[in-house]
Formats: structure tokens, sequence, C-alpha cells
């Protein structure tokens, strides 16, 4: 066989830990692709494509798979930690208005038992995508986990907040949802949000919590409502603190090193309305 009959049957890129040549025929990518497939992605490699644009391509397709909740296409719950680090970040630097509102379907498991799980499985559907049209562009909808969802709304100042979470409440109590042929499906939310406390680099598990705990007290209180933990009721946990003092040494070695704390947060802000 010709040396370039070769190479033309046996694509192959340059591996980055490896300086030898990767045939792609060796990298066994039925399963990827499958999986690709299953997704409605094409896998195949174009008859012009470049070995390692096609590699790249099912890296990419793999990636934005592990992010994805299959039965509603929404972000997963991996997501959803990854989007609300990053929004940890920016409120700790900017002190930017970001609302995180966890979403519960009422009752679901009635739904379930009565009509079937198929036809739970269309209302989560059915309410996914209508979360998904409730919202701007720059937020974040996600399938939190079996009925819950979440939000993340960046720019969401706090006399906004209740605005949004009431129309979403109230756009999912007026959808009807075609369940089976016969029957249309009404459902209800309770939604509990909290924003994260400016300036605070605070940890996904206590923002978390703090939305969680205001979901409770909607269901606790008859369902279909919507409760939040706006910044002036926001107490700062001990370990929040131990994050505030670090983070705030940390930048005022960075800009002002002989400066001390003084209380003030970035930007002229006063910390008073944190709770110690
Ligand atoms: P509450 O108002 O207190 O939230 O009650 P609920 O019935 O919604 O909550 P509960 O936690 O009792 O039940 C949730 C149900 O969601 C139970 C579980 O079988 C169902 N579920 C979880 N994931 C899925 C799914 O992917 N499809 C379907 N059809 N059901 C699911
Ligand atoms: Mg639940
Ligand atoms: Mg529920």
């Amino acid at each position: 066989m010709h040396d370039s009959d070769a190479e033309y049957r046996t694509p192959s890129v340059a591996s980055t830990s490896h300086p030898s040549l990767i045939d792609l025929q060796d990298l066994q990518l039925d399963d990827a692709r499958a999986l690709l497939e299953h997704a409605g992605q094409d896998s195949g490699q174009a008859s012009d494509e470049p070995p390692l644009a096609y590699l790249q391509r099912v890296i990419n397709g793999l990636c934005e798979l592990s992010l994805k909740d299959p039965l509603t296409g929404l972000g997963n719950r991996r997501h959803f930690i990854a989007t609300l680090e990053r929004a940890i970040e920016v409120v700790a630097r900017s002190g930017e208005s970001i609302l995180l509102l966890l979403l519960d379907i009422d009752h679901f498991k009635h739904i379930n038992d009565t009509h079937g799980h198929l036809a739970g499985d269309q209302v989560l559907q059915a309410v996914a995508a209508c979360l998904g049209h409730c919202v701007r562009p720059m937020d974040t909808v996600v399938r939190y986990g079996g009925e819950e969802f979440a939000m993340i709304l960046p720019n969401c100042r706090p006399n906004c907040g209740r605005a949004v979470a009431e129309r979403v409440r109230r756009t999912i109590e007026s959808l009807s949802i075609p369940a089976t042929p016969l029957v249309n499906l009404h459902v209800t939310i309770s939604i509990g949000g909290a924003y994260a406390p400016e300036w605070v680099r605070s940890t996904t598990d206590l923002w978390i919590e703090r939305a969680d705990q205001q979901l409770y007290r909607a269901k606790a209180d008859g369902r279909n409502q919507v409760f939040l933990d706006l910044p002036h009721e926001i107490s700062v946990s001990a370990e929040e603190k131990g994050l505030l003092f670090g983070h705030f040494v940390m930048d005022q070695a960075a800009t002002t090193p002989d400066s001390a704390p003084d209380g003030a947060g970035p930007g002229g802000h006063s910390t008073h309305r944190v709770n110690a």
C-alpha cells in the first residue's frame, strides 16, 4: 500500500500530552457517537472534515450533553452548580443583585398516581418549556431534581424579584397541559427565593439553603405561593463571615496594603444591612 493511502484511511490527530499521533479509529468513539445520535446530534464525520475538528465537535457535543437534563432539555444540576458558583464570584466582586429561585411543582405525586408516570413526564416537560419562556436569555433555568426547578436571575434588583417570581407562578398556574389525548392538566408551583448577600463570598450550599427555607415556607403556607429572602432580612452565617473577612483582606492587600477593613464594601456600600 502506498504511504499516502494509509494516511487517508487512518486519519490521525496530534495528542497534546504525547508527541505521537493517535488514530481516530483507535479511540472507540462508538459509544460517544451513539449518545450524540440519541440526543439528535449529527455524530458522523463529514468527508471533508479534518480529524481534529471532528474530534473537537464530538467532545463539544459530549460536554453539552453532560450539562443537560435529558427529559426536559433544560440545564441539569451540574450546570446549575457551575452557574451558581460563577454568580457568587460576580456578587462578591461587583455587588450585583442576583436572585436564586427554587420552584417545586405542588402535589406532583398525585399527578403521577392519578394519570400515570408518562403524564407526569409530560407535565415536567411542559412546565420546563414554560419556565424557559418566562425569563430573559441571560437567566438560567435548570431542572434541579425530580419535580424541582431552579432559576438564577442576574441583574435582578430586590424590588423586582417578587414581581418576577409572581409572574412565573401565575404563568404556570394558567398553563393548560395536554397530558393525554383526553385530559388537560393544570398545576401550580411553590417558589422560594434568596439573594446572595452582597459583597460576601457565599457558598452554593448556603445560598441554596436560604432559598430552600423560603420554599419550605411557601409549601407550609398552602402552596402556590412565593416567599423571598430579601437582602435586608439576610443574616450572615459564621462561615460567610469568615469568607467575607478572607476576601476583604485579600482585596485590601491587593489594592491598598496599608488600609484596614472599616466595614464599608467596595463602591462605598456599607455592610450595615448584613446582620452579624
Ligand atoms: P409537594 O407539594 O409537597 O411538593 O408534594 P409533591 O407530591 O410534589 O412532592 P413529593 O416529593 O411527595 O413527590 C414528588 C414526586 O415526583 C415523586 C416522584 O415519583 C416524582 N418524580 C420525580 N421525578 C420524576 C420524573 O422524572 N417523572 C415523573 N413522572 N415523576 C417524577
Ligand atoms: Mg419536591
Ligand atoms: Mg412537589
